[in-house]
């Protein structure tokens, strides 16, 4: 018998914030008192602190994932008519970080864990390819080891886009510590999520470390010396101070989420909804917990029904939008991007879900009938 009807949002940003509500208010507040907003004390402390967790040498921090992606990109050397390599499933913006300097995505078919299949990667590869930009869908590992290997051998670089994935971990080594740039966003829902936008690059190259400080400033080292035409792409000080609370917490937040999925896992059972799956060695730290089932709109509508949120990440494969039909991509040319946008569907997961709704969930799953 299904118990009275609950609200389950798919995600609730308050519940995060209650968490460490004091800590929060307390830092804004200092942040506010202090005078000072742009490059300062927070963000080299958040900087040094985001780059001792992932055991790295740098963090520059900037306004966005997406500008992230893009100055990584372009400090790599990549630019018009160069190829990169990505997985076809992936959040638009990945694509728009290797667009936006003229690079061109190759895509690659993902792999049953969301991630870019390996398997996949050296057919692509062209006498143009100038790197592989992974992506850790959904808080899951991609198979680094694999990728690494075949970025050796083809002396590719290799980028992290590890905005999902903050903490995540692949044969015991962080993600964002395998390649030569990890990029991340601090948007809200990420599992390092600020109170507005901001983002970071991650690097063990000092030289690097240099640039992306001159160009998200534009391209000053000194205040009015300008040595190139740069940005303006700032992680700020109030977002860097908050972000400073959260990260002490990253790992229990994280674990949280491991334990809604787990329960997720142990207890969904319904032949028509297949559950994610966890690379070997590489436990997700659930971005997202993502099902596939055939009548997706069916699941999406039930659920509803049962005032239950869920959500698709994502609907529209970047080769098939509007934005990228210039690059002549065609609807059937990635079956396996294009069957899971139209199978997949995000349960709501997210800090400070209580065991009631994550069971009210479950419950309404399992009583689903395709
Ligand atoms: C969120 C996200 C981005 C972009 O980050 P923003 O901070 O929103 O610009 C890039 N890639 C992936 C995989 C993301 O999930």
């Amino acid at each position: 018998m299904m118990g009275t009807k609950m609200k389950v949002e798919c995600n609730r940003l308050d519940r995060g914030f209650n968490l460490y509500k004091e800590e929060f208010e307390e830092k804004a507040l200092q942040v506010l008192e202090s005078g000072w907003y742009v490059l300062g004390k927070e963000l080299e402390s958040f900087e040094k602190e985001f780059a001792e967790y992932l055991g790295m040498d740098y963090c520059v921090g900037v306004a966005s994932g997406l500008d992230a992606l893009k100055i990584a990109v372009r400090l790599l050397g990549i630019g018009v008519g160069d190829e990169v390599i990505v997985q076809g499933n992936t959040y638009i913006a990945t694509v728009m970080g290797i667009t936006e300097s003229g690079a061109i995505p190759v895509f690659v078919e993902p792999d049953k864990f969301f991630n870019i299949d390996v398997k996949g990667i050296e057919e692509k590869i062209t006498i143009k390819t100038k790197a592989i930009m992974v992506v850790h869908l959904y808080g899951q590992a991609a198979n680094m080891p694999a990728i690494m290997k075949i970025a050796q051998e083809h002396h590719l670089k290799v980028i992290e886009d590890c905005a999902q994935a903050h903490g995540a971990e692949c044969f015991g080594k962080k993600v964002g510590t395998f390649g030569d740039i990890a990029c991340f966003s601090f948007y809200p829902t990420k599992n390092l999520g600020a109170f507005g936008d901001g983002g970071a690059i991650v690097t063990n190259d000092g030289e690097i470390n240099k640039q992306a400080r001159v160009y998200r400033n534009y391209g000053s080292d000194r205040k009015y010396h300008n040595q190139m035409i740069g940005v303006n792409s700032r992680l700020d000080e109030l977002q860097a101070g908050l972000l400073r609370v959260k990260l002490k917490y990253l790992d229990e937040l994280n674990n949280e989420r491991r334990k809604i999925a787990a329960r997720y896992l142990a207890n969904i059972s319904n032949k028509s909804v297949l559950l994610p799956m966890e690379r070997e060695g590489c436990a997700s730290v659930w971005h997202q917990f993502v099902v596939r089932t055939c009548g997706r709109e069916n699941l999406l509508h039930y659920l509803e029904s049962k005032g239950i949120h869920s959500m698709i990440h994502y609907p529209i494969p970047p080769h098939l939008s509007e934005a990228y039909q210039f690059l002549g991509v065609r609807d059937g040319q990635l079956p396996i991007t294009e069957s899971y946008a139209e199978e997949i569907l995000s349960l709501p997961i997210y800090n400070g879900m209580t065991l009631a709704e994550t069971d009210y969930v479950i419950e309404s799953i399992n009583n689903f009938r395709a």
